[in-house]
């Protein structure tokens, strides 16, 4: 294991595995505290930053997704998002999004939620199970962040109204309530410090990984901890020899104000220099959705 900076070239003492304390497997943040948490650190982090424009849209989404809350919920016992974008309520979600959003957005995304507004619920509905189901080529870019975000405001309701799923399946790649990949992990403070989550990009619910492993494979024995100009830097990019993967860590102990989506969004440089070093992001972010090219017609 060791650890690599692009722009500096000290060295730190890599993460020791917290001890078996007592500690819980799964955590399901309040959806409210954190899509305005999520928008306010979007904000904070748009100042002086290359993609600011996008990242205050994404900051506005989040507050759109919050508004919505508490609408078209109806019980199940199990979290299926493929079967939730066939059949869910989320469209009316996606519609009461678009009005909030509408007067807010530069001029620029007016035209694509003018789009999505016109799209019959077929075509939606077809998007989003192909976003459920990580066909991500069969969707537009331009519109896919949106029906994400609206069908991720229903199935994370869902999520935190099912029994949870039985103990000791919390070491998985995939999300163990939904099935989807992780954001990034990360690193908590205050109740859980020091304890590594993994973060569900679908349902926002957090799964405990113990660190020095590879969240993607499990192996331990070849990770290299890649950063921006120091080893102590609040977001690294956790690679693994064994897979060639890699997803990004976030310390919440270093960068108490550290927020998974919005941090990991606007740190995309680290992904970049990742992939020169050769290896293959195996989670994605929201706002970042590995999709096809916007469409022209
Ligand atoms: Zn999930
Ligand atoms: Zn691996």
């Amino acid at each position: 294991m060791s650890e690599a900076t692009f722009g500096a070239s000290a060295r730190s003492s890599v993460p020791s595995e917290e001890s078996t304390r007592h500690f819980e497997p799964l955590l399901r943040p309040v959806l409210a505290d954190l899509y305005a948490r999520r928008a306010g650190r979007l904000r904070d982090l748009s100042d002086q930053h290359d993609l600011a424009e996008y990242l205050r849209l994404c900051a506005h989404i989040c507050e759109a997704q919050a508004h919505c809350l508490d609408e078209a919920i109806t019980a199940v016992t199990h979290v299926d998002p493929a079967a939730i974008a066939r059949t869910g309520g989320w469209p009316k979600l996606l519609d009461h999004m678009l009005g909030h959003l509408r007067p807010q957005v530069p001029d620029a995304v007016k035209p694509h939620l003018d789009t999505l507004i016109a799209m019959s619920e077929a075509d939606r509905r077809d998007t989003a199970q192909a976003l459920a189901e990580g066909r991500f080529s069969d969707a537009d870019a331009a519109t896919a962040p949106f029906i994400w975000a609206a069908l991720s405001v229903e199935v994370s309701q869902l999520a935190r109204i099912i029994p949870l799923p039985e103990k000791g399946e919390e070491e998985t790649a995939n999300c163990p309530i939904c099935g989807t990949a992780p954001v990034a992990s990360l690193i908590h403070n205050a109740d859980h410090e020091g304890m590594r989550y993994l973060h569900c990009v679908l349902c926002e619910c957090e799964w405990h990984m113990v660190r020095a492993k590879c969240s993607n494979c499990g192996d331990a024995g070849d990770l290299d901890y890649l950063s921006f100009d120091t080893p102590e830097a609040s977001i690294r990019a956790e690679a693994c020899g064994a897979c060639g993967g890699y997803l990004k860590v976030i310390s919440q102990e270093r960068d108490a104000d550290a927020e998974l989506v919005a941090d990991d969004l606007a740190s995309l440089l680290l992904d970049d220099a990742a992939r020169l070093e050769g290896f293959g992001r195996s989670g994605f972010n929201p706002f970042a959705l590995p999709v096809g090219p916007t469409s022209q017609n």
